[in-house]
């Protein structure tokens, strides 16, 4: 059983799953490597020379890997609703979590299998978008979703920032007040 499964690795997720991991949380990332992204070369990333979006791809799950999250290759097939949470199927294998993540980028059509609220989306990432509150949580109470996939504009800067905030929040809601994820030099 996990605590939050997220699924895509890309910018929004292996983020989202980087602080998850640090809060000592049970982490899975299931990530089909359909993204786009990859075939980025990204000279706008705040406080980064430049960077390919393969390396952004592959340091952001190994990030997440270092502090304990598990990431697997994998299609997310289905996401049913368990009594303990939830229920992930991928590639014929069967995974339960407390909480999911959504961060599928411009593939929308498990969210829309899973019956979540749609809205009208902005850029390339629409015509079609997930709804969320402003805390990052969809129709769906226990799912949450971040990245170009709630219509998040199309920059590793802003979909990566979003992952973080979209944890941050859902952490927080778990520990009844704001997580903070601090870390200083010797
Ligand atoms: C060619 C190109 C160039 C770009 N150049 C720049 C740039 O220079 N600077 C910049 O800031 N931004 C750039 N971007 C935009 C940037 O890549 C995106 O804004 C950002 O990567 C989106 O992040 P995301 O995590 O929301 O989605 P993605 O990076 O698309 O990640 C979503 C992941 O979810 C996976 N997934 C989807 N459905 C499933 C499923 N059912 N099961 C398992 N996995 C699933 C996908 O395979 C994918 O790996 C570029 C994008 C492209 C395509």
């Amino acid at each position: 059983m996990y605590d939050v499964l997220i699924i895509g690795a890309g910018p929004a997720g292996a983020s989202a799953g980087i602080f998850m991991a640090r809060a000592k949380k049970k982490v899975l990332i299931l990530d089909n490597d359909k993204s786009g992204t990859k075939k980025a070369w990204a000279a706008n990333h705040y406080a980064v020379m430049g960077i390919t979006g393969y390396d952004v791809f592959e340091t952001g799950k190994r990030q997440a890997e270092k502090y304990g999250a598990e990431v697997k290759l994998a299609e997310v097939s289905a996401v049913e609703r368990s009594e303990s949470g939830f229920r992930v199927t991928a590639c014929a294998e069967v995974y339960e979590s407390a909480a999911v993540i959504l961060a599928t980028g411009a593939a929308k059509g498990l969210a829309r299998q899973m019956g979540l609220q749609m809205k009208p989306g902005k850029e390339e990432g629409g015509p079609e978008v997930i709804a969320v509150d402003e805390e990052g949580r969809t129709s769906m109470k226990g799912v949450w979703a971040a990245g170009i996939c709630t219509g998040q504009s199309m920059h590793i800067s802003i979909t990566s920032g979003d992952g973080a905030r979209v944890a941050i929040n859902l952490l927080s809601e778990w520990n009844g007040r704001q997580y903070v994820d601090h870390d200083m030099m010797c």
